[in-house]
């Protein structure tokens, strides 16, 4: 991963100044801080950078203010969790660029850490907007962009400032960088997909990337629906999407060219009601989903199928649930793979990446997080990467010089 710099590059930073974009988007209810994830992942980076000494200003965006001041998305209310996590003192500064920030260095020492006023509070933020990324630029000696999770978006925070100022991945987005290159950009054959969730639609730019690239594409929850009915198999109330008949059979056509093993259930979990626990529920065959079920789950057959596959895999790349996770028991097969995966991975015989909002989630219920090789908390740029697309943060990163 030499194609872009780290703090590893840094040399003397002492009383220097180093603009961090961060992702401090973090989840509030009523007015407290619910989920401080984001503030942790990115704590190391802030703290590495103080104690070499230099002067560290934060920049993130926080809700969608859309270009206009708005008290209920300042990040002084993000102040207090930030310092709380980081063990040290932080001051809010209410401006992003311009004589508040100037005078604010001035009276911080190195090592002082400060947290810049929301980033979208000014239209040039996500116009990416020169002069805006200039008026920032104009206080730092570096940047760092330690948000992952941001990168996808062409925002001056995120993108225009790598041109205007040496620029570093921070620590987290290094750790990132390194763990998607090992799933899908330099990965150790076979590699398998799990692709799951609710809808083809939404993710068919990843299937299309994928296909080519992995030896086994796994299709879970609403999206093996699809499948199945593409194949001509009545799947009752299920959640499908008919109209996508034809592509995914364009889908199917490119696997069988590349090789690529698609991996379509053979027995479901299935419910007259979406509830908790329904009375009808019942397991069978694909081809016995009467009229009136709903396919919810892929069933135990399939899902031993399925770890058989990974144990003979070195790489696992997942995005999605294999089932309606959030409702017991539809959660069986999803847990069930991911327990498999996770002690593949202790084992060292699997290097295993996942990623995206509900993915996360999935894996907390499962209880191993922690024991994936990576795991993404980006939703929108984790799908992107996945899509095969080159993220215009992680881009700008790699031509700076
Ligand atoms: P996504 O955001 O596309 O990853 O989709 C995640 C959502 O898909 C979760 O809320 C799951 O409950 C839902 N889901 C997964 N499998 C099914 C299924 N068979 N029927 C309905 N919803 C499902």
């Amino acid at each position: 991963m030499s194609q872009f710099k780290t703090l590893d590059d840094l040399g003397d930073i002492s009383g220097k100044v180093a603009l961090v974009r961060v992702d401090l988007n973090l989840p509030m209810r009523d007015g407290e801080v619910t989920d401080a994830t984001r503030a942790r992942a990115v704590a190391p980076t802030i703290l590495e950078l103080a104690d070499a000494g230099a002067k560290v200003l934060l920049l993130t965006h926080f809700g969608r203010p859309e270009g206009q001041r708005n008290s209920t998305m300042s990040t002084s209310l993000i102040q207090r969790t930030i310092q709380d996590v980081l063990g040290r003192e932080v001051m809010f500064i209410s401006e992003v660029s311009g004589p508040v920030v100037e005078q604010s260095l001035a009276i911080m020492r190195p090592g002082d850490i400060g947290l810049l006023e929301n980033t979208r509070f000014w239209p040039g933020e996500e116009a990416n907007d020169a002069d805006f990324a200039r008026a920032i630029a104009a206080h730092g000696d570096f940047y760092v962009n330690d948000a992952f999770s941001a990168a996808h978006r062409a925002h001056a925070s995120t993108e225009g400032l790598a041109h205007l100022l040496p620029a570093y991945a921070g620590r987290a987005m290094q750790a990132e960088l390194e763990a998607l290159d090992k799933a899908l950009g330099h990965p150790q054959r076979p590699v398998a997909a799990v692709v799951g969730g609710a809808k083809v639609s939404t993710k068919m730019g990843v299937l299309e990337h994928l296909v080519g690239r992995v030896d086994h594409l796994i299709i879970g929850g609403g999206m093996a629906n699809t499948f199945l009915a593409a194949r001509g198999i009545a799947v009752g109330k299920s959640l499908c999407e008919h109209e996508l008949t034809g592509d995914v059979a364009a889908i199917m056509e490119a696997a069988d060219r590349s090789g690529c093993v698609v991996h379509l259930p053979y027995d479901v979990a299935v419910a007259r009601e979406f509830a908790p626990n329904p009375p009808s529920l019942r397991v069978c065959n694909v081809h016995d989903v009467a009229a009136d079920e709903m396919i919810l789950d892929i069933g135990p057959q399939a899902t031993e199928a399925l770890a058989d596959a990974l144990k003979t895999c070195r790489t696992l790349v997942w995005n999605g649930p294999l089932g309606a996770f959030e409702t017991p028991p539809f959660d069986t097969a999803t847990v069930a793979l991911a327990r498999t995966a996770a002690a593949l991975t202790r084992e060292g015989s699997l290097v295993s990446v996942a990623g995206g909002g509900d993915t996360v989630a999935a894996l907390n219920q499962a209880g191993v997080t922690g024991e994936f090789s990576y795991v993404s908390t980006a939703g929108g740029a984790f799908l992107e990467w996945m899509e095969g697309r080159e993220l215009p943060g992680v881009a700008a990163l790699r031509q700076a010089d």
